[in-house]
């Protein structure tokens, strides 16, 4: 079981409350401070598994995340355990199992690196390619973004856009 769940200030945590921010106390519900009380109706809805997941037992929204008190669950933990965060910052699961509420799983992050994550996780390229280390060819955006381009989608584009200068001289 993960150490946090034996962190004796647990129950005792100072609120941040930092305003526009998702506090914790904005996390619970009717605006009440996550309790004692709170807590354990949040721990019994909890199961650890051998991963180090807390697998949420409770309900779930259509898109598989736990719900906690009117909010997704993970959130939640998070606001709680580690820290508020702002209300337009995403919740990535490092361990890509969306019931999982451990917030040591989570990281918060931008809607669009959020987003650049999910497509990483994708096992082939849009066509159909698997994502093989020597099939990835990365490069450096102006931005500084590192994004990724499949091999074999490329050479395929490079032999076509070949063909069309040739066809055209
Ligand atoms: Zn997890
Ligand atoms: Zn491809």
């Amino acid at each position: 079981m993960a150490p946090i769940f034996n962190d004796p200030d647990l129950e005792t945590k100072e609120q941040t409350v930092v305003p526009g921010f998702q506090t914790r106390a904005d996390l619970a519900t009717a605006g009440k401070v996550p309790n004692r009380r709170t807590l354990r109706s949040f721990f019994f809805n909890v199961e650890p598994d051998d991963s180090g997941c807390w697998l949420w037992q409770g309900a779930l929204n259509t898109s598989g995340y736990g719900v906690f008190r009117g909010v997704p669950a993970h959130r939640w933990s998070y606001g709680w355990f580690v820290e508020a965060f702002p209300r337009d910052l995403q919740c990535d699961h490092l361990c890509r199992v969306r019931r999982c509420v451990n917030p040591a799983h989570i990281e918060i992050v931008t809607r669009s690196e959020n987003l650049r994550r999910a497509a990483d996780a994708r096992p082939t390229c849009k066509r159909g390619h698997i994502w093989a280390p020597e099939n990835i060819v990365r490069w450096t955006l102006a931005s500084g973004r590192v994004v990724r381009t499949c091999r074999h989608c490329k050479d395929h584009s490079n032999a076509q856009s070949m063909a069309r200068k040739k066809a055209a001289s």
